[in-house]
């Protein structure tokens, strides 16, 4: 039997609102399983538009807990507490730091667990959360898929993660944001496709902001990723998180800038999928 995972780019935007783009959330679907990477703005809605409901979720894998990563995680686990017949568990991993985000999660919806329960008879107890706390090199299983960590450098935010999924003989990387690393470029070692959220180092130049300028310095550019994808020597490049978001028919600009790297480029909308094989 061969692998094959799908990546689904549900949202593609990045701090910065956009009436396009929803925050950074990335699906990783195998054969039987769905990870959901990161929970950013409006991702209910784009897992929704790519037939998939949070309780269908086998995982919820955040790389960080910048908050354009996570602000819509209490929507993912409300909406599969909900929609659940039975108590059901919802399985989140993310690194050091996630218990106590998820603990605020519980106490910021403790109210609404409140109405719910007192008005649904059927409704007893609050979501279910079984939060692993990860760090690099660990591995585990998430439905019918393997799951390996590396930690990745988006300092002074710490710890940051990435994750490398398997399906069988595929696999593919997700990381959230960061520059080029060490520990990345190992966990990228035979992978098929490499998913890095990206920023436009010409673009972001132009605005004399600093609080815009800051973010260079801890996001891959557009060219870092290109480098980091011909380094490792993956098939599939998958850009996301755009900063700015791509002006319209600009996504040929954007391509040309990762020319370093040789294999296919996937970039695009919201919901902007791919799927992988190990041979092409
Ligand atoms: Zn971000
Ligand atoms: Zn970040």
């Amino acid at each position: 039997m061969s692998g094959a995972l799908t990546i689904t780019l549900l949202g593609t935007g990045s701090p910065l609102p956009d009436p396009m783009r929803a925050g950074p959330a990335t699906l990783v679907a195998g054969p039987t399983s769905r990870l959901l990477v990161d929970a950013g703005r409006g991702v209910v809605m784009r897992l929704a538009a790519a037939g998939v409901v949070p309780m269908m979720l086998d995982g919820i894998l955040l790389t960080h807990l910048h908050s354009d990563h996570i602000n819509a995680l209490n929507d993912v686990i409300t909406t599969a507490w909900v929609m659940s017949s039975e108590p059901r568990e919802i399985a989140i991993w993310g690194p050091v730091g996630t218990n106590e985000v998820v603990n605020g999660i519980h106490q910021m919806l403790s109210e609404d667990y409140r109405y719910r329960m007192g008005h649904h008879a059927d409704l007893n107890e609050i979501p279910r959360l079984r939060v692993t706390e990860v760090r690099g090199g660990d591995e585990f299983r998430a439905g019918d898929l393997h799951i390996r960590v590396g930690d990745t450098d988006h300092r002074p935010v710490e710890p940051s993660v990435a994750y490398r999924v398997t399906d069988d003989d595929v696999s593919v990387v997700v990381a959230g944001d960061g520059v080029p690393c060490t520990s990345l470029d190992e966990l990228l070692v035979g992978a098929h496709a490499y998913v890095q959220t990206v920023v436009r180092e010409d673009l972001v130049r132009l605005v004399p902001v600093p609080r815009f300028q800051d973010i260079l310095d801890y996001h891959s550019t557009v060219v870092q990723a290109a480098e980091t994808a011909a380094r490792a020597g993956v098939q599939t490049l998958v850009l996301t998180h755009y900063v700015p978001a791509p002006a319209p028919g600009s996504y040929e600009e954007w391509r040309a800038l990762a020319s370093s790297f040789e294999g296919d480029i996937v970039l695009g909308d919201d919901l902007t999928a791919v799927t992988v094989t190990a041979v092409k």
